[in-house]
């Protein structure tokens, strides 16, 4: 088997990290999860989570996407806007996302890059707005697109309650250091009875087995790596309701030949071991 193709991360560099509870139940026991080249993860005893363990703090995360690396960042987003696109589209047909109507139509995608998959939503008839941190990504987003997208986190754009009838977030809580109050934040800006569509790595997929410390998505930008049941853990200890979870990706391309890749993605998807998950949560009253 060839060895795992990473997803784009900035950089493994020293900056001070400590170590923090488990981010979902405030366990202070933890096993050896991942080992990689320069951080590790732990896996909490009680709840399971994933987390980097010791964690760099937030400011020079947040440095990293916003100062460091935005160009190269874009660049990456970009070149694999179309495969990317594709995929988001299907997932979210698969959980019966859309589309809008008089009673709900606005959007809001956190972390959405140059704002590709909110260009297709404005074109179905969706009032979008989106967040990213990445400055050169928002602003290809509103030059090229015309769209409006914040460049400030989640937390920062104060948006008032219920603002939003649906909220996306593709490929961004894994990059978090508190997913706990980015869930609670995105529950405030959600209208009753609007949904969350959430969408992250799964370590409980067939290619984290395999692969380990060189999967793909243990990489120095994922501070946490969720299975279905901390990423439910997560969402419902912030008062969601998990309506529907699926996991899609079985081999990595390249890894197998292709009727074998074929196959393992159609098992992966039906029996949900596959490579990344989407979560569709219902924001109570
Ligand atoms: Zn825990």
């Amino acid at each position: 088997m060839g060895a795992s193709l990473k997803t784009w991360s900035t950089p493994v560099r020293e900056e001070k990290s400590l170590g923090i509870p488990c981010a979902v139940c405030g366990g202070n026991k933890f096993s050896p999860a991942l080992s990689c080249e320069g951080f590790f993860y732990v896996r909490c005893s009680n709840c399971g989570l994933v987390q980097m363990n010791p964690q760099p703090q937030i400011a020079e995360v947040e440095d990293r996407y916003r100062k460091s690396h935005g160009e190269d960042y874009l660049a990456y987003e970009l070149a694999n806007e179309i495969p990317f696109l594709r995929l988001q589209q299907l997932a979210l047909k698969d959980v019966d996302f859309g589309p809008p109507d008089e009673k709900a139509d606005r959007v809001l995608d956190i972390g959405c890059a140059a704002g590709a998959l909110l260009e297709k939503l404005r074109d179905e008839g969706w009032k979008t707005c989106g967040v990213e941190i990445c400055k050169p990504a928002a602003e290809y987003g509103r030059q090229k697109r015309g769209l409006d997208i914040r460049d400030l986190p989640l937390e920062e754009n104060h948006f008032p309650d219920n603002s939003f009838d649906a909220v996306l977030a593709s490929h961004l809580i894994e990059h978090l250091n508190k997913p706990s109050d980015f869930v609670r934040e995105v529950r405030r800006v959600l209208r009753p009875g609007g949904r969350f569509y959430l969408t992250t790595p799964n370590i409980r997929g067939l290619q984290a087995k395999i692969f380990r410390g060189r999967w793909r998505s243990a990489i120095f930008d994922h501070l946490y790596l969720f299975s279905v049941k901390t990423l439910r853990a997560l969402l419902e200890k912030n008062s969601f309701t998990v309506e529907k979870i699926i996991t899609w990706g079985g081999l990595a391309a390249g890894s197998a030949p292709v009727p074998l890749k074929r196959l393992a993605d159609k098992a992966a998807k039906r029996f949900g071991f596959g490579d990344v998950m989407m979560v569709r949560a219902l924001r109570g009253e």
